[in-house]
């Protein structure tokens, strides 16, 4: 079993992204930049921005934090996200999820320009990406991506079971790993909460690549995967105890697995790294720089 490294990828991939920067800059562009919108008080989204704003850092771009109170209408939050729309000082524009319960979330990622949509969670991006045209990809699924390209992992041809459908992980993964592109071609089944248990474990037990998503901890056991089995562990669940772990039950799959992410240290550093990759794209789609 070897680990499926996020921290050491998302390492490798923001030095890239920093060296690229440090050019333009030299060459007197401005930097890059990232704007985050966090509404309220949640102590994970917190945690996830704090680790974005030091992101920016070490990949050379500027970014703000913009900490609005939890009773914003969503009138005044869509007018904030329109006044960054139309500021040509920030390239990428992030809205932390989730929202308090009486704004839409939905409304709120259409409002945000396909532009400076580094997320990539909005309709114009993700149907790019769907249709296999240039788009900011939705970040956690295109760092999936990125760390199975990293470690040569082989997809082309492969069978993949994806378990969840969220907008932001399940749905957009099955996509670009499907799709023909340069990491993808595999052969993807989408699984999700109405999968009968039975279908589900005919899936899951023959498949070559398993990416779970489903935000529930140890959902995937030792007796669901084959051995040799690629899994990519992408929930982030937090134990009454503190502990942050996965939805894998580490300790007694992780031995029959080729290679395995681990939480923390996996997903979800790729999915920060995405964000960056999205935001020099935006950034070099502005200054035309491609
Ligand atoms: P979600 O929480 O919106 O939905 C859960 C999904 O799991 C649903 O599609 C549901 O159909 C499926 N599901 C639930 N029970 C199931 C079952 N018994 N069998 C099969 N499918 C079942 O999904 P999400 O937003 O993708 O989040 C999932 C997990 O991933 C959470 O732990 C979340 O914190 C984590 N997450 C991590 C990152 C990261 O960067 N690592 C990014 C996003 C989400």
């Amino acid at each position: 079993m070897e680990l499926l490294d996020g921290k050491k990828c998302a390492e490798s991939l923001v030095a890239d992204i920093s060296g690229k920067v440090a050019g333009y800059v030299g060459s007197g562009l401005r930097k890059p930049h990232m704007t985050i919108i966090l509404v309220g008080k949640h102590a994970p989204s917190e945690s996830y921005v704090k680790s974005k704003v030091a992101s920016c850092g070490r990949a050379g771009f500027a970014s703000n934090l913009i900490r609005l109170p939890e009773t914003i209408t969503e009138t005044e939050l869509l007018g904030k996200i329109s006044d960054i729309n139309n500021d040509p000082g920030t390239d990428g524009l992030i809205v932390q999820l989730p929202l308090p319960s009486h704004i839409n979330q939905q409304n709120v990622i259409n409002a945000i320009t396909p532009e400076k949509d580094i997320d990539g969670f909005h309709p114009a991006n993700f149907g790019r990406m769907a249709l296999g045209q240039k788009a900011f990809r939705p970040a956690t699924a295109y760092g999936i991506c990125k760390l199975l390209q990293f470690y040569n992992i082989p997809i082309k041809g492969k069978h993949c079971v994806v378990i969840g459908r969220s907008n932001i992980v399940g749905k957009p993964i099955s996509i670009m790993l499907s799709n023909d592109f340069d990491i993808g071609n595999a052969t993807v089944t989408l699984t999700h909460i109405e999968t009968p248990r039975p279908l589900l474990l005919d899936e899951t037990r023959r498949a070559d690549i398993v990416i779970v998503a489903v935000g529930i901890p140890g959902f995937v056991s030792e007796d669901m995967v084959k051995e040799g089995v690629v899994l990519i562990d992408v929930g982030i669940n937090r134990l009454e105890d503190g502990r942050i772990v996965g939805d894998v039950d580490f300790a007694n799959v992780a031995g029959k697995c080729s290679w395995i992410t681990p939480v923390p240290g996996g997903v979800g550093r790729m999915t920060v790294a995405a964000l960056m990759i999205n935001t020099l794209m935006a950034y070099e789609n502005n200054f035309n720089l491609v």
